[in-house]
């Protein structure tokens, strides 16, 4: 019951009528008949969204309330390996840092710009002239607090930086423009950021224009599971205005407030590690490349390894272009001195020594060659045999269609799919063509991407290739949940257990020079089959074990013969039959569910 006495329910984004029905304890007919009062068409099997599920429960006199997604383990992608290199620290030794973060969103919502305000307003960089260089990565300083931002928006890097396992961002701030809303972009984005555990926190963009619409977004943002605070939701909305550069201290609020609930941790004296964020050769001075030190403290002169490439750091300097000879966790530096460009995304370590880093560097590229020669498609196949061998629990999917409409009913299928062992995730699911993001997600998460009626962009099929990531298209909704059913069911590989078809008892043996021996037998119990296994027993032990070789009948050959009848049996692999002897006929079958 809510305060005000009525019955209250919590219904989750989109609901069928029949299971809104079970809820709320009334007939689908009735729902149906109160949609189409309002003018909707509706049947029982029909999925309308909360709103429409809330006018009906209003009129049925129960108050709806938006179930709060939980996030869940198996939503999760890998712990990024700098991550779990931080874990292996003493945590005594362990102490706070500033959170990374990354700015995601749609294409025009304002990521550039809000990058900008937020550099721009800060009082330590303007004290440099505003002379602060591009480096891929920046810091401002909020209540004496430093936090470091990546200065490279876009998916593209965000997840390429993930496929290799090093996402290096603490939070995500996931700008929506207040009056275009959730888009196609925001959706990848928040599947990119759940799929890396890192927290998200909405900048509510653009509010100053007067097209905007921040009920409509915080609506649309608890539908995409980013229920809002003030909804009593996880996820903090902060409205601003890049432009005018409004509700920029009170993100930065919003961060440090996250950055203290997730326990950004680091120790300055140890390891150092550390990933790439962008690299360039530069004509004058040769490689150039900013990294991002996550533990440890990297000093001017150490000997480092960066994916394939190494080098002694000649020089060392900040985002500020100040020189500098030392950077903790969480600062971004850029460096010279390595041999190659290396990769974004690309972990670095300190060694003992250059010739260290080079052997180690020699290492990788045989090893690397090694695996593109053993290089596998991720396909269904490929997955079954992980699954086989405990690797993976889940099949995860990246789902494109041609429209929303399809998009529904082959989600909903693909969730009444029985998935007891694996579960069937759905990492994204949106209209439009197979793009490159979605090859990247697939890549980064070890997912499959399945199209219905729709193209793969050229460029996405290249890198499905490159990166052996599985794409199935379909045209038919049965036939693309019943693929995925059949793999499932495949991966679930059923259990098997020995099920007895019958006995028979060995009455005299035939001896024939061609095929050996032949034991003449009446079938005491059940039938004997042809297509089945064969357990030859002697006084209660077992002999042998076989395939039914042969099955005959007065010379006729048959495929069963059944209780009291006689027959001829010959058992693949055993000659020696004795009178009397007992043979029985066994098959394995799928043990029943349950
Ligand atoms: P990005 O593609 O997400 O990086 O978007 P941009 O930062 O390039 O911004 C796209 C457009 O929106 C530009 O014309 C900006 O001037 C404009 N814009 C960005 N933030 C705001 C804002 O807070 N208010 C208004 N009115 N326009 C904005």
């Amino acid at each position: 019951m809510s305060e005000n006495g009525k019955k209250s329910v919590e219904l989750p984004v989109s609901i069928t009528i029949r299971d809104l029905g079970e809820k709320i304890g009334s007939s689908p007919i009735q729902i149906i008949k109160i949609l189409m009062s309002n003018g909707v068409m509706a049947n029982i099997n029909q999925i309308i969204d909360f709103d429409t599920a809330a006018i009906v429960c209003a009129e049925l006199g129960v108050e709806a309330t938006l179930e709060i997604p939980e996030l869940k383990e198996e939503d999760l992608g890998e712990i990024p390996l700098w991550r779990k290199l931080i874990e292996d620290e003493d945590p005594k030794n362990l102490t706070k840092r500033p959170p990374v973060v990354t700015i995601l969103g749609h294409v025009d919502h304002g990521k550039t710009t809000l990058l900008d305000a937020i550099r721009h307003s800060d009082v330590a960089g303007g004290e440099f002239g505003g002379i602060t260089q591009h480096i891929g990565a920046y810091q401002v300083v909020h209540k004496d607090r430093k936090i470091t931002f990546l200065d490279t928006p876009g998916h593209a890097a965000f997840t390429a930086m993930r496929a290799r396992g090093a996402q290096g961002a603490d939070i995500v701030v996931l700008v929506v423009a207040a009056n275009d809303g959730v888009m196609p972009q925001t959706k990848e984005a928040i599947a990119h950021a759940k799929a890396a555990r890192v927290p998200i926190i909405v900048a509510l963009n653009k509010i100053d224009r007067d097209d905007a619409n921040p009920d409509r977004v915080k609506k649309q943002l608890a539908d995409a599971g980013l229920v809002p605070d003030e909804w009593d939701g996880d996820t903090i909305v902060v409205p601003v205005s890049a432009k005018m550069k409004l509700g920029l201290e009170d993100l930065l609020e919003a961060i440090t407030l996250v950055a203290d609930n997730c326990k950004i941790l680091a120790n300055p004296k140890g390891k150092v590690i550390g990933t790439v964020i962008e690299a360039k050769i530069d004509k004058a001075r040769g490689v150039v490349a900013t990294l991002l030190v996550q533990n440890g403290t990297l000093h001017q002169g150490d000997a480092v390894v960066v994916g394939l490439s190494h080098g002694n750091i000649k020089a060392m300097s900040g985002f500020l272009g100040e020189k500098i000879e030392e950077a903790g966790p969480s600062t971004p530096i850029q460096i010279l001195g390595l041999n190659e460009v290396p990769q974004a995304g690309d972990l670095f370590q300190v060694t003992d020594s250059d010739k260290e880093a080079r052997m180690i560097v020699n290492d990788r590229k045989e090893k690397l060659a090694e695996a593109k020669l053993n290089k596998k498609q991720a396909s269904l196949e490929d997955l079954f045999n992980r699954f086989q061998a405990g690797e993976v629990r889940e099949l995860r999917l990246i789902i494109k269609a041609d429209v929303q409409g399809s998009l529904d009913p082959i989600i909903s299928t693909l969730n009444d799919i029985d998935q007891k062992e694996i579960k069937i995730n759905v990492l994204h699911a949106e209209t439009g063509n197979i793009s490159e993001s979605d090859i990247m997600l697939a890549s980064a998460s070890n997912a499959i991407v399945v199209g219905f009626n729709v193209d793969v962009d050229g460029s996405a099929s290249k890198l499905a290739e490159s990166e052996g990531i599985s794409v199935r298209l379909y045209d038919i909704i049965y036939r693309l949940t019943e693929d995925i059913e059949k793999a499932l069911k495949g991966m679930l590989e059923p259990e098997k257990q020995e099920v007895i078809l019958g006995k028979a008892q060995v009455l005299t043996v035939f001896s024939f020079s061609k095929v050996g021996k032949i034991a003449g037998c009446k079938v005491i119990e059940g039938t004997i089959r042809r297509n089945a296994q064969m357990r030859v027993m002697r006084n209660g032990e077992v002999l042998t074990e076989g395939e039914v070789a042969s099955l005959r009948r007065e010379k006729e050959n048959v495929r069963e013969v059944r209780e009291g009848f006689e027959c001829g049996i010959r058992v693949k692999g055993f000659n020696d039959f004795v009178e009397g002897d007992i043979l029985e006929c066994f098959t394995f079958e799928e043990k029943a569910a349950g």
